[in-house]
């Protein structure tokens, strides 16, 4: 059931059941985070394996600090920053939280929402709030709540409508367990902003620091094959679509196209792109065509996307 009653909401969450919610990244589903009980209920809907941890929502950053163990200075100033915002911090957990929410690991995961019912709902309950994305694992992020109805079906949790997420696409992950903060994920803020208020971060990938959990080379996928061409390639056969920032030669070639920015704007693409994506996974396409985002900003989130959109078969 989708509904705008914040009590609905909340009463569901204190009773320890699910709920899906809005957040401007893509919509979570939604458990007290710390409630084993409850948050095991996350990873049976998503069917999410368990050592895959979760994000905790909290209010602000003295929430924050209640469930680590250190809150170094340069996270504080990100925090300061960008909360509330696109931008998760990975720190040393404390004992309040279980460690089925952060997969096992002990540190854990958290991020202010920059949306005023996800804000509204953890602060009536009085708990933060473990949520991933609300949809089958491996599948394309909700960013509505119709969404989310239809990626679960007859299973749905109760959802609250927000409204369309305004970032859409995930949070940016930065770890601070290493001397080096380390981009686990390439999310929502941009990795140069992130870096004007620090400096120099480590990425993962790009040194031998170990890949962030749960980040697979299949994720965020459409069940249509999606094939990332560059500029000059030729087209495949077959009924096709193309998933663009703005490039609109050739576009009979594509029985259907979705163009996410006619200015190339990024944070109007990253805001549409997986909608736009939904649309041609239904539009009974052999072939999606994707190009390539500019390298930059936002840009490196959606390439990313891309690639494991395209790790598909
Ligand atoms: P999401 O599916 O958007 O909730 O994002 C969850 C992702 O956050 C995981 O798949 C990890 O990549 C990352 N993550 C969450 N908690 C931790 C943690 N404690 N340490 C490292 N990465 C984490
Ligand atoms: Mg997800």
């Amino acid at each position: 059931m989708i509904t705008k009653n914040l009590t609905d909401a909340v009463t569901q969450l204190k009773q320890g059941q699910l709920v899906a919610v809005p957040t401007e990244t893509v919509y979570g589903l939604a458990a007290n985070a710390l409630d084993a009980k409850a948050v095991a209920k996350i990873f049976a809907l998503k069917e999410r394996p368990v050592d895959h941890p979760l994000i905790v929502h909290v209010l602000n950053i003295e929430q924050a600090k209640s469930l680590v163990t250190s809150f170094p200075d340069k996270a504080e100033k990100l925090a300061k920053a960008f909360w509330p915002g696109p931008l998760t911090l990975v720190l040393p957990k404390n004992d309040r939280v279980p460690e089925l929410t952060t997969g096992g690991m002990q540190s854990v995961a958290l991020r202010v929402p920059n949306h005023p019912a996800p804000l509204a709902i953890i602060e009536e309950c009085g708990f933060p709030l473990a949520a991933p994305s609300a949809n089958p694992f491996g599948r394309i992020s909700p960013t509505t709540a119709l969404h989310v109805e239809q990626s679960f079906g007859a299973g749905a949790p109760l959802v609250f409508d927000g409204g369309p997420c305004q970032v859409g696409v995930e949070s940016t992950i930065i770890s601070f367990l290493d001397e080096t903060p380390c981009i686990l994920r390439l999310g929502g803020l941009a990795v140069e902003e992130i870096e004007k208020v620090i400096g120099p971060v480590a990425q993962v990938g790009k040194s031998a620091q170990s890949i962030a959990p749960g980040m697979l080379p299949q994720h965020y996928a459409p069940r249509t094959r999606l094939i990332i061409l560059e500029e000059k390639d030729p087209l495949p056969n077959g009924k096709l679509g193309l998933l663009t920032l703005n490039r609109s030669t050739n576009k009979e070639a594509f029985q259907a196209y979705e163009i996410l920015s006619p200015e190339g704007n990024l944070e109007e693409a990253a805001s549409g792109f997986y909608s736009a994506l939904r649309r041609l996974d239904e539009a009974s396409l052999d072939s999606i065509i994707a190009y390539r985002f500019p390298d930059q900003g936002l840009g490196k989130a959606l390439n990313d996307r891309l690639e494991r959109a395209s790790h598909l078969n």
